[in-house]
């Protein structure tokens, strides 16, 4: 690189002791063990030549190493702050990730990013997917885009709405199509129905509930744009993003409801370990989660990912059972897509009651299902 110019890439920076100067270079040494973030260099900073060892226009080599990575991306810039913070990654070893923000000063929402990022590392390590972050690195740096590279993420500023969403959505990608390889042009679903899951669960508990958004499915549900996820991405136009978000990632939630986090998480490691550096196809998902939560799955799977339809559940009325001295709701299955329900009952008396059945109450076909209400009320 030309002198003044800092480079940001996928792996770990090898020779940064001879390129900084010795006190950004004990900055820059700090982050990778400070929970708080430090500022590595503002612009102002890196314009007054204080930064790099030389200000003579030459050329500067960065070197980066990196493993166990199908991709390799660089950034650069002569004017970007650059925050710094580090994770603890793996509580068994202490692995930690180096975690980086690089940003044009006037991205209000930039400052946030680095502890953002940090936090939502931290999360995807120890709860979802619960899988130690794979890769020592991670910068999220500021372009015009919001994509995903092994170590980087190329995010545009999303102010004045938090950059929180954006941040998770595209590290979380680092599971997948990273660390398993996953075929996108012909299942989409397989990476970013897992990005759109884990972006809104993380941002939802980050945020205290309120950055969350599911990606609509319902306004599209059972529309021609409805098309089952396992038609080839590649020949998807105006459905694509409902086959490889929405709906996917809905089937996702389900899944959790369905299995527990218990569960659910004992499945995920397992893919995990099994398809770690490889190239699961939609089959070898399927069987790995029917395998290792011992239950076969496939009335789930068929509906959701193979077939047209959609999710629909309806109340068909409420009838006395005297002998029970209550009241029974009906709740047809109304589309073939198998929901969760979540019901609450408002009695007469003003008291409510909450029911709630996993999609499990559907898997051997029945269409109806009888809620009994609390005795004698109305
Ligand atoms: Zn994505």
């Amino acid at each position: 690189m030309p002198a003044g110019f800092q480079v940001w890439a996928t792996g770990e920076w090898q020779n940064a002791k001879d390129i900084l100067t010795s006190d950004y270079f004990a900055r820059w040494e700090k982050a990778h063990t400070s929970k708080e973030v430090i500022s590595i260099f503002s612009e102002n900073e890196l314009k007054t030549s204080e930064v790099f060892k030389t200000s003579e226009v030459s050329n500067v080599a960065f070197r980066f190493k990196a493993s166990d990575v199908p991709d390799f991306a660089f950034a650069a810039s002569d004017h970007y702050n650059w925050d710094a913070n580090s994770v603890v990654v793996d509580d068994k070893t202490g692995r930690r990730t180096f975690v980086s923000a690089a940003y044009n000063t006037a991205s209000t929402d930039y400052p946030q990013v680095a502890k953002i990022a940090a936090d939502g590392i931290r999360m995807m390590s120890t709860w979802l997917p619960g899988y130690p972050f794979p890769y020592p690195v991670m910068t999220v740096f500021n372009g015009d885009d919001g994509m995903e590279y092994p170590m980087m993420c190329n995010d545009v500023s999303t102010a004045p709405r938090s950059p929180m969403g954006l941040t998770l959505h595209e590290i979380s990608h680092t599971y997948f199509p990273f660390m398993m390889g996953i075929n996108e042009q012909d299942h989409a679903w397989m990476d970013e129905g897992w990005a759109a899951f884990f972006d809104y669960l993380l941002s939802d508990s980050l945020s205290n509930h309120t950055e969350g958004g599911v990606r609509d499915y319902s306004s599209i549900a059972g529309t021609e744009n409805d098309v089952p996820p396992m038609v080839k991405s590649r020949n998807l136009s105006t459905a694509y993003r409902n086959a490889s978000y929405q709906r996917p990632s809905q089937a996702y939630f389900t899944l959790l409801d369905l299995l527990g986090y218990e569960k659910f998480h004992q499945c995920m490691t397992e893919y995990m370990n099994r398809w770690k550096g490889k190239h699961p196809a939609p089959f070898d998902f399927f069987q790995t989660w029917n395998n290792a939560s011992g239950q076969n799955l496939d009335w789930f799977w068929k509906p959701w990912f193979f077939d047209w339809g959609y999710p629909d559940l309806g109340i068909q009325g409420v009838v006395n059972d005297e002998a029970a001295n209550c009241q029974v709701i009906l709740v047809e299955r109304k589309g073939n897509i198998p929901i969760p329900l979540h019901l609450v009952v408002e009695y007469s008396d003003g008291s409510k009651e909450t029911f709630h059945q996993t999609a499990a109450v559907w898997r051997d076909g029945k269409q109806n299902l009888r809620i009994s209400c609390a005795e004698g009320k109305k």
